[in-house]
């Protein structure tokens, strides 16, 4: 497969990365994924928008604009000829003798894009998937999409170790996501969803999500809840990239409701679909 490394395409063998890279060292850097259907990017300007804003946050310059971007990415999905799957990307702080502190001089940025064949999860998205609580241990700047990713792995193996999905993760009572996906839950027909702050990755599904409802008159609250009200919900899913809507059928090993997948995430999913269809057709 062909590789995009500092804005060149290369063979995937000939991609190498340096030991004193910091993001191999310290985890120094952001990343994004994005879904393709039908060959075609979905959501692609505000994913590449939130990568710009990570950067920020953490001072590395990414030196392409969005637009400059989403080109090199075009091409990239042509030369895999990649039809349902998705992009991966990253950017770390660059090659620099170990030190904790940012290199002083200007170190340019490790980029690195790949994409991989990856088909819609149908069977687990018209079955649902089960799940398991797990304490939130990561640091306070989630908000972040860093490429240090040690708590949601830990959360993750949690939640295969237990034969489940995924994890969902609470501080002191209160939820905040999965391990990789945002949480949502469903009570008397109002959809809610912890509020974008600094203790959660402010998903674009989860975006899509919240504007989906907003434009199909779906009551929905972005504020967080409690661990009582998840297993007290009627419904639950949980949202992401690769996962888009999906249903929550148990939560440490109760159903959800009444087990079944329910009727306001049936219909989400439904409304997302289409919103696949408008952007990348069928
Ligand atoms: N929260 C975390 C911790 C994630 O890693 C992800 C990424 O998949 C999400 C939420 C969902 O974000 P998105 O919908 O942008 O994929």
């Amino acid at each position: 497969s062909i590789v995009l490394m500092n804005g060149e395409f290369i063979p995937r063998e000939e991609a190498k990365v340096d030991i004193e890279d910091r993001g191999y060292q310290f985890g120094d850097g952001i990343y994004e994924v994005i879904r393709v259907y039908n060959g075609k990017m979905f959501t692609a300007t505000q994913h590449l928008e939130r990568l710009q804003t990570s950067g920020e946050k953490i001072n590395i310059n990414i030196t392409y604009t969005v637009q400059n971007l989403t080109v090199l990415l075009e091409e990239l999905i042509h030369r895999n000829s990649l039809h349902t799957g998705i992009i991966y990307m990253q950017f770390t702080r660059g090659e620099s003798p170990r030190n904790h502190a940012y290199p002083i001089e200007t170190v340019p940025p490790t980029f690195v894009a790949y994409t991989k064949e990856l088909e819609r999860p149908v069977t687990s998205l018209e079955n649902g998937v089960s799940s398991i609580t797990v304490e939130d241990i990561r640091w306070s700047r989630c908000d972040i999409k860093s490429l240090n990713l040690l708590g949601n792995v830990m959360a993750k193996q949690k939640a295969v170790e237990a034969d489940c999905y995924e994890s969902i993760q609470y501080r002191e009572l209160t939820v905040t996501e999965g391990s990789s996906s945002n949480i949502w839950i469903v009570k008397d027909e109002v959809v809610q969803t912890h509020e974008a702050n600094s203790f959660i990755l402010n998903g674009i599904t989860r975006r899509k999500i919240v504007d989906v409802c907003q434009r199909r008159e779906i009551t929905i609250k972005e504020k967080a809840f409690s661990i009582e009200e998840l297993i007290d919900a009627d419904e639950v899913f949980l949202s992401s990239t690769t996962a888009e809507v999906m249903p929550i059928v148990a939560i440490n090993n109760v159903p959800v409701g009444s087990g079944e997948v329910g009727i306001i995430t049936r219909k989400l999913q439904n409304y997302f679909k289409e919103e696949i269809f408008v952007e990348c057709g069928e």
